[in-house]
């Protein structure tokens, strides 16, 4: 916290310098309200990115156009449950400092606001999950206000740096967050040029059709797929474990989200680095955590301890040894 508050701006003073720092700074913009309604103007960036989508109707489809929308979906799948969710919420692997410098600022290019932002409110989701402190509980307040209404809430934009001290630590991070705009004008610019290039070289694609799938198409997917782990995952699906929340595990969901869906799992135990607990429960995260683990970028996976395997009941992975009930940690 000290850190954070060190960071302010002190040389803007003049309006215009102010409303500079309110565009670049995440962290600039103090709240107005602690009434938990949706604003319109934070509502305004999704009706754009979904206006966005409407733009296939000028620029059409391309299979190059397609392809790049498809792997920037699951790319950035994997930077938000891998990074986002499994890392910087959890702290279900170690990195060194680079690649988690690295790691958080890749995230900014999924558009879902910064890593410290995102682990705060997630954290805080774990601590209370559906009672009535719960950000995004739709047993509290609804399916809508679950899926997307409380990112639309004036009262939830801050970073709630005091939930994460062991991240404000480190500076990098800290600026990373507060430049969270920085990925999507990136993403954006990038597909633009990268398309217009491609009109000239060999007419594949243009920049305005990359802009719209690539972009806007990609985007809102994926973030109505991240959404789902709020509000789908805890109405739809099979609870393995008595947990004190409403959370399912759903294959469904776990294939659009890389392991996301066995959230029933991932909420009785969440200190494990793989949310598919069993080989048929796909969790394509994990998979790709064990790739990065063999290049040295990601280490120390926790595992699923054998007392979870036990409470399960659905019976032990073969390496595991029973255990007696006195080695037991309650639940
Ligand atoms: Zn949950
Ligand atoms: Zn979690």
């Amino acid at each position: 916290m000290t850190f954070v508050k060190d960071m302010d701006f002190k040389g803007f003073k003049t309006p215009i310098a102010q409303l500079f720092r309110a565009l670049i700074d995440a962290d600039a913009n103090p709240v107005r309200t602690s009434k938990k309604n949706i604003t319109w103007d934070r509502l305004l960036p999704f009706v754009v990115l979904h206006l966005g989508c409407l733009g296939v109707i000028w620029t059409g489809v391309s299979p190059t156009a397609f392809i790049v929308a498809v792997a920037l979906y699951w790319v950035r799948m994997f930077l938000i449950t891998a990074f986002f969710h499994r890392y910087f919420s959890h702290k279900t692997f170690e990195m060194n400092r680079f690649w988690q410098a690295i790691a958080a600022f890749g995230t900014l290019f999924a558009v879902q606001r910064g890593p410290l932002w995102w682990a705060a409110h997630h954290r805080h989701h774990h601590r209370h999950s559906d009672d009535q402190d719960d950000v995004h509980s739709p047993s509290q307040r609804g399916f809508f206000w679950a899926h997307m209404g409380w990112i639309c809430c004036d009262a939830n934009m801050p970073t709630r740096y005091e939930l994460i001290p062991d991240l404000t630590k480190f500076p990098e991070l800290v600026w990373i967050n507060r430049l969270d705009w920085l990925g999507g004008v990136l993403l954006a610019g990038g597909l633009w040029l990268l398309g217009n290039y491609l009109y000239t070289l060999n007419g594949s694609t243009t920049g305005a059709q990359l802009l719209v799938w690539g972009f806007f198409i990609s985007t809102a997917l994926l973030f109505h797929a991240t959404c789902t782990i709020n509000s789908l995952s805890h109405v739809w699906g099979a609870q393995r474990f008595q947990t004190d929340d409403t959370s399912r595990n759903n294959p469904v969901l776990a294939i659009a989200t890389m392991g996301e869906g066995w959230h029933n799992n991932h909420h009785f135990y969440p200190a494990s680095a793989r949310q598919g607990f069993y080989w048929w429960e796909v969790d394509m995260t994990y998979y790709g955590l064990k790739l990065l683990a063999i290049f040295g970028v990601v280490k120390k996976l926790h595992p699923v301890p054998p007392w979870v395997y036990q409470k399960a009941g659905v019976g032990l992975p073969s390496s595991f040894v029973p255990l007696s009930s006195s080695t037991m940690p309650s639940v």
